[in-house]
C-alpha cells in the first residue's frame, strides 16, 4: 500500500511533466502545413515513446530505492568515515560491527515522504525498521531524521533543528560519567522540540517551551497511549515520558537482555 503510494505520487509527477510538456511545444502553433503536421506527429510520438521510457526508469529506480529503505546495514567504510571521531569515538561502549545504519522513509512535516537515516545498536535495528514502518504507514510527522554527526555529535545542536536521531556516544546531559543509552545505540530522540526533556525549571531544547501542555496536541507530539507510544512499547522499549522525577519525552529506550 505505502509502496503504491510513493509509487503514484512520482508517476503521478512525471505524468503531469509528460501531459503538460506536448502544450508547451506546440503552444501558438495552430496554423500550420500539413507536411509540418505530419513531421510533428511523429516527433510528438517519439517525444511520447521517450517519456514513457522515462516514466518506466523512474518506476525501477523508485522500487530500487524500496528496496534500500526500511533496512540496515553493517557499517561499512564510507559510513564509518562519516561517524569516526563523531558519533563514534575510542572507548564507545559498543562496537562498530555492533552498529547498524538504517535507511527509513518517514512523513515530514511538510506531509511529503523523505528518506531518513539513522544509527542504532544491532539488537535493535529490526525493531526500529518495523516501527519507522508503522510510523509511516500511520503518517506520523516526523520534522528531520539525520545522523548525529551532521551536528558534530553535539546533543544540543541536533535538538534545536528538531532533528530525530539514534546512536551517539555520550554522557548524560549534566551527569558527568554516566554513560547515555544512546552511547548503546539502544535509544533514540523523536521530534525533540514538540516533545522535549523537562526536568524541574530546564527545558531542552528551549523551543520546546511551547509544547508543555501535553493535552494539545501538536503536529509530531508524542503522548501516552498513542499509536508513537505503543510501536515502542509494544515491541518493550520504554518511553522517557514515563519517568517520574523527569521527563524525556522525545526518548525511547529498550533494556538489552
Ligand atoms: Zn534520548
Amino acid at each position: 500500500m505505502r509502496k503504491a503510494l510513493i509509487l503514484c505520487m512520482l508517476i503521478a509527477s512525471t505524468a503531469v511533466f509528460v501531459t503538460c510538456r506536448p502544450a508547451e511545444v506546440y503552444e501558438g502553433s495552430s496554423i500550420v502545413e500539413n507536411k509540418q503536421q505530419v513531421q510533428d506527429d511523429v516527433k510528438e510520438e517519439e517525444t511520447k515513446e521517450t517519456e514513457t521510457k522515462e516514466v518506466e526508469t523512474k518506476e525501477i529506480e523508485t522500487k530500487e530505492v524500496f528496496a534500500q529503505s526500511f533496512a540496515y546495514y553493517p557499517i561499512d567504510e564510507k559510513i564509518e568515515s562519516r561517524i569516526m571521531g563523531v558519533s563514534w569515538k575510542q572507548g564507545s561502549p559498543v562496537a562498530l560491527k555492533d552498529l547498524r545504519y538504517v535507511n527509513v522513509f518517514y512523513w515530514g512535516f511538510d506531509e511529503q515522504p523523505h528518506i531518513g537515516e539513522l544509527i542504532v545498536n544491532k539488537a535493535v535495528a529490526k525493531d526500529i525498521v518495523e516501527i519507522f514502518e508503522e510510523l509511516y504507514e500511520a503518517k506520523f510527522p516526523i520534522a528531520k531524521i539525520s545522523l548525529i554527526d551532521e551536528y558534530n555529535a553535539e546533543d544540543s545542536k541536533s535538538m534545536e533543528d528538531n532533528n530525530t536521531s539514534a546512536f551517539c556516544y555520550r554522557e548524560v546531559d549534566g551527569k558527568p560519567g554516566q554513560l547515555s543509552k544512546h552511547s548503546y545505540g539502544v535509544a533514540i530522540d523523536i521530534n525533540p522540540i514538540q516533545n522535549p526533556y523537562v526536568y524541574k525549571d530546564k527545558v531542552s531544547p528551549s523551543e520546546g517551551k511551547s509544547y508543555l501542555d501535553r493535552s494539545e496536541m501538536s503536529k509530531g507530539m508524542i503522548v501516552k497511549d498513542d499509536l508513537c507510544y505503543k510501536a515502542f512499547t509494544s515491541r518493550g522499549w520504554t518511553w522517557g515520558g514515563d519517568w517520574k522525577y523527569e521527563k524525556d519525552y522525545q526518548h525511547f529506550q529498550k533494556q538489552l537482555k
